[in-house]
Parts: structure tokens; sequence; C-alpha cells
């Protein structure tokens, strides 16, 4: 039994302090489709890499900087052989995130973006000491890219395809903040693989450009944590040594490497299903749009739909064993969530069986909620 004597959350630094613990809705349902992760699972390659493992000893430490993987990610990205052009990559995105502020922001450097936007952003922002600044979407759910340059912030982050809106920024914004920003650029395309656009190759023509992506959504290795940004080799230096040594784990690189081989059980599967779930996303629009919701344009695999019904709904899916995810106290100064109170749902897309249920269960929600 350890007493309690002293004041051991005083001693906390003020920003972890102030912190909760991310903590969404994680109530087991039969069908979860919250976290956008994929809903088809893990490509088979990735999955045999992890029961064999062949080359995996757990008693030794992994590769220091992921360096086959790193090699991989670059041919994956089309910037094999580009000279000047790096990697580094994360235990998640997170961690690739997370490393970049760390890497370039000093106390109190402020990061500015366009809210809503992924909401682990002001968090790390605050916990490296940085000032999170949010500036209003415009009524297209673009960033205004002047706004943001204007603030000539530390860091400028973008989200593209945007989570939690699902829309894509414009190809104007992206390539002027790109060229304009005073400092460094975040481009987070966790979602590209769903997206028609890229702006992969602003990593290769703009120093201070990063782009971030994950194996967690198109390649089904969420529990792995696996992520990576492209940039120039200056910009991806810096970043591995705020990151540090061994952050993706031995058979997390293995599975990651697995699933970019060529074949149809590894990156033909992943490609496959990419394109499915964006011909579903679009099916499961027109059904949500026959039952008088209105989703967002979707760039990603998943739906964002403002409603002020949004927690009723949430929660009688719940009771019915469908896991959503409900966002409340969204910025209303957007028409669209002014009308929506500041709430809406968030839905993955997957299998056309689990969206038949996820509708099923949706037609009851809407009747009692
Ligand atoms: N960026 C965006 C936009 C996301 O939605 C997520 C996951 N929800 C991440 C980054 C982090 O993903 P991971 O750490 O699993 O790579």
């Amino acid at each position: 039994m350890i007493t309690v004597d002293c004041d051991t959350e005083g001693l906390a630094r003020a920003a972890v302090s102030a912190l909760p613990l991310y903590a969404p809705d994680v109530t087991p349902c039969a069908v979860d489709v919250s976290d956008n992760i994929n809903l088809w699972g893990t490509p088979p390659a990735a999955l045999r890499a992890l029961s064999g493992a062949p080359s995996t000893h757990p008693s030794r430490y992994p590769s220091l900087y992921s360096t086959p993987l790193r090699d991989a990610v670059l041919r994956y990205v089309g910037l094999s052989g580009v000279s000047g052009v790096g990697v580094v990559t994360g235990c998640g995105s997170d961690d690739v995130l997370d490393a970049t502020m760390r890497a370039f922001g000093n106390a109190r450097d402020e990061i500015v973006f366009a809210a809503p936007t992924f909401a682990m952003i002001p968090i790390f922002g605050r916990l490296n000491g940085m000032v999170p600044v949010s500036l209003a979407m415009t009524e297209g759910f673009d960033a205004d890219p002047q706004q943001l340059v204007d603030r000539r912030a530390r860091i400028t982050y973008l989200c593209t395809p945007n989570n939690p809106t699902s829309t894509a920024l414009s190809r104007e914004t992206v390539e002027y903040v790109a060229a304009n920003a005073a400092g460094l650029v975040i481009i987070d395309e966790a979602y590209a693989e769903f997206s028609p656009h890229t702006f992969i190759e602003l990593a290769s023509t703009h120093e201070r450009v990063l782009v971030t992506r994950t194996f967690s959504k198109a390649f089904g290795l969420a529990g792995l944590r696996v992520g990576y940004g492209v940039g120039s080799e200056a910009v991806v230096n810096v970043v591995a040594r705020a990151r540090g040594p061994f952050k993706v784990n031995a058979l997390a690189e293995a599975a990651a490497l697995a699933a970019l081989g060529e074949g149809p059980d590894a990156l033909g599967w992943v490609a496959r299903h990419a394109a499915l779930a964006v011909r579903h996303r679009e099916r499961l629009a027109a059904e949500l749009r026959a039952r008088g919701l209105e989703p967002m344009p979707s760039a990603a695999n998943f739906l964002f739909i403002p409603t002020p019904r949004a927690p009723a709904l949430a929660r009688a899916l719940r009771d019915r064993g469908v896991l959503v995810r409900a966002l409340s106290g969204l910025p209303r100064d957007l028409a669209v969530l002014e009308a929506s109170e500041g709430h809406a749902l968030r839905i993955g897309v997957g299998p056309w069986d689990v969206m038949e249920t996820v509708l099923r269960s949706l037609d009851e929600a809407l009747a009692c909620a």
C-alpha cells in the first residue's frame, strides 16, 4: 500500500497534468466501425510473416531506425532513388507526429491547423511545449491557405483526407502552404490509399515538407503500430534523432515489409481492399442520404455525418451492438456544424455485410433515438 503524503500530480509537468487520458467510447460491440481501420483485416502476406517470422528473434533488438522498411517505403511511394529524400518510421504515425513536434518545436512555438482535424495534434503540441493555434475551415471544408501562412507558425499541420471530416484539402491550398509557410509543413496522409489525390511529391520538391502515413488503415496493421514520414533527408534526420532508436518492433517491421511486397496477397491485397472501401463508401453514403442524413463528400475510408442527433444515435446503435464514433463540441463557425450543434457521427467503411448490419441498426436507431 502506497501512503499518499505528497502531491505527486503537482510534480508532473503542467502540460501533462492538464491532460485527460485519451478515452473514446470503447464499449465492446459485435460490430465496431469506430476507428477507421481496415475492416477486412490484414494482408495474408503480413499474417504469414507474423506466424513464421523466421528472422525475428524477440531476444534481439530490432533495427535501430528500420532501414529495410525505410527502403521499401521509398519504393512504395515512388521516391526510391530520388536524391535527398528520406523516410523516418515510428510506433504508429502518432509517434512520427509527436517526434516531429519535439524535433522542431521550441517551448511556446506555435503549431497551426484548420479545425476540426486530427484530435491528437493539439495534444502532442501541448505535450511538447508548443501552442496549438486552431483556425476555422472554409465553408467548403478546405483550409484557408493565406490565414495559415500569415500565422508564420513553427509548424503548419495539414491533414488530407482530414480526420474527422473525411474531406480532402484542395491542391491549391496544400501547394500554396507548402511553398509559402515560414516553418515546417506536415501533410498527414493517413488515409492516402482511399483518396484520388496524394501530395507525396511535395516531400521531394520542398525541403520543409514532411508527409506522414501509416500502416494502421489501408494496410490493416493498426495493432502493430507502424507509421512513417517522407521528407527531405534534412527533415527526417532531425525527426529520427528526436524519435530515438528501436521504435518499430521486429514483428511489426516484418509484417509491414511483407505487406509492401509485390503480389496479390500483399500490396495487391491492400490495393484491392482500398478500392472496395471506396466503392462501399459511396454506396453507404447513398444509403445514408436515402435516410435523410447528409454525409460530407469523403476521400477516406469513413463517413462524417453532421447531425444534432449524433449522441442519441450513437447510444442507440451501441445498445444494438454497433459502435460508431460520436463527435461533439466541433467548431460551430462552419454553417453545417452550427446546424448540427457541433455534433457528428463518424462511421468506418468495410465489407458490405457489415455495412448492412450498421444500416439495419441505424434504421431502428432513427426510429427511436
Ligand atoms: N493521422 C490521422 C489523420 C489519423 O486519423 C490517425 C489515426 N486515427 C493517425 C494519424 C495515427 O495513426 P497511427 O498512429 O495508427 O499510425
